[in-house]
């Protein structure tokens, strides 16, 4: 089969041939339909040899969506032609998180050597994967599954940081997005979809807060260094109770702390390596910042039912799995309104 892999360090991916996997025991083979690219790979290919967590030659692609064509012994609960989504951020199964659907937070995966697919196991961009459990694949229940495969995280991300802060947004209340891409334009619209709070996104790029406004954003800020007075005007000086941060570089989490209200919740979703100081006289009174890491599967359930219900609706650029590496370097331009997704 084709597939698209990073291979060495600081070295573009690769369109490469490798055999057909074959399911062993318990295990799902999927003819993948669709793949997201996300900023993460990113970040991951900017890694240096002694930081790389993962083995290499690595297949990249963390957002898998996919048709069952063969199941290994003793898999159950699925069939053939089953036309499902990717749950990511595999877990154990069986320690407290896991048992809760959190496997994102799964705390023994390190030590279990479980990685997420594309994130140090075999990932998506190729034209077959196999899934170890079939409690990861969610049926998609006549989703498109181009459409779909980016909510397995540039949804499903946001929806897990948003969620924490639902107490907050109530009406009345502003909720902040920094960066309008491919996690931000699908916040935006969770937003909206959840809450009454009035929604204000910022980005650097014209495109991007065309798109963000376009998505349900109710005002558009450009993300400059006059950004966070703006942001105050627009709330009358009080700040926003929810902010989250889709970069998580100095200059945004500068921004996403000044602009937090008294008791705001803050997220800093970006691997931008920015934090947040907090303290009296340095944030709001009350502030709480958390950095969230994707979400657990009863929240994909759920977000995928938002789709069905028609609440969110990703923007996607399609391309094929030879012309994955000119996707990456679209992304890294920050030319890719929406989200790219490979079509192996
Ligand atoms: P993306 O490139 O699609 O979107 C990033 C957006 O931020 C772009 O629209 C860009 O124009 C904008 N931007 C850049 N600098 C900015 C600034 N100074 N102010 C405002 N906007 C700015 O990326 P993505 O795939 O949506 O990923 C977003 C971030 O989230 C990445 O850092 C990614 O690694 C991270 N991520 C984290 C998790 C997690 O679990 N914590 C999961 C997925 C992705
Ligand atoms: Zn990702
Ligand atoms: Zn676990």
């Amino acid at each position: 089969m084709k597939a698209v892999q990073y291979r060495e360090i600081g070295a573009a991916p690769e369109v490469v041939t490798l055999p057909d996997p074959e399911p062993g025991p318990g295990q799902v083979l999927l003819r993948v339909a669709a793949a997201g690219v996300c900023h993460s790979d990113i970040a991951l290919m900017s890694w240096s040899a002694e930081s790389f967590p993962y083995p290499l030659p690595l297949t990249l692609g963390h957002e898998g969506a996919g048709t069952v064509v063969a199941l290994g012994d003793g898999v159950r609960g699925i069939e053939e032609g089953d036309s499902v989504a990717v749950y990511g951020p595999q877990g154990c199964g069986r320690c407290v998180k896991c048992a809760q659907g959190r496997e994102n937070y799964c705390l023994r995966a390190a030590e279990l050597g479980i990685f997420p697919p594309g994130l140090g196991a075999p990932g998506a961009m190729a034209e077959y994967l196999l899934v170890d459990d079939a409690r990861f694949l969610q049926p998609l229940h006549g989703l498109d599954p181009v459409t779909t495969v980016p909510l397995t995280d540039a949804g499903l991300t946001p929806y897990h940081a948003i969620r924490r802060a639902l107490p907050k947004l109530v009406p009345g209340s502003t909720a902040v997005v920094i960066g309008a891409g491919g996690l931000g334009h699908v916040a935006i619209q969770l937003l909206r979809a959840l809450t009454p709070a009035r929604v204000v996104a910022l980005d650097v790029s014209e495109e991007k807060l065309a798109l963000a406004r376009d998505v349900g954003a109710h005002e558009v800020v450009l993300s400059d260094e006059r950004a966070a007075e703006r942001v105050r005007e627009l709330t009358g000086g009080l700040g926003a109770e929810g902010v989250f941060d889709f970069v998580g570089a100095e200059p945004t989490t500068a921004l996403a702390g000044s602009v937090a209200a008294v008791e705001a919740d803050v997220a800093i979703v970006g691997l931008g390596g920015g934090a947040v100081p907090v303290g009296i006289n340095t944030t709001a009174f009350d502030v709480a910042v958390a950095a969230p890491y994707w979400g657990s599967r009863s929240e994909l359930a759920e977000v995928l039912e938002l789709a069905r219900a028609g609440a969110v609706e990703v923007r996607v650029e399609t391309y094929s799995l030879d012309e994955a590496p000119a996707a990456y370097e679209r992304l890294h331009a920050g030319k890719v309104n929406g989200r790219a997704v490979i079509l192996p």
